[in-house]
């Protein structure tokens, strides 16, 4: 269970659960940014795996092609957010 705390201070509980073991058509693909911006923040970070709730198998193929997908500059390493 994951627990996070919401604006008015209420803890809520969510499930972990790994979307890609749950549903086996979801292909870790670094081809595939679309999926990928799934599990990096809007400043462009890996989510870490106690927030997605991947996985470690997974959570490892998603970050490898995160790492991957910059590289070729589908993903941002970081953005740069006006303030
Ligand atoms: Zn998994």
């Amino acid at each position: 269970m994951v627990y996070k705390r919401n604006v008015k201070g209420r803890t809520f509980a969510r499930r972990k659960i790994c979307r890609f073991c749950a549903d086996s058509t979801i292909k870790i693909d670094y081809k595939d940014h679309q999926t990928l911006r799934l599990f990096i923040s809007e400043r462009g970070k890996i989510i870490p795996r106690r927030i997605s709730g991947n996985c470690a198998r997974h959570q490892r193929k998603v970050t490898r092609a995160i790492k991957r997908a910059r590289n070729i500059a589908l993903l941002p390493f970081t953005t740069t957010t006006t303030r």
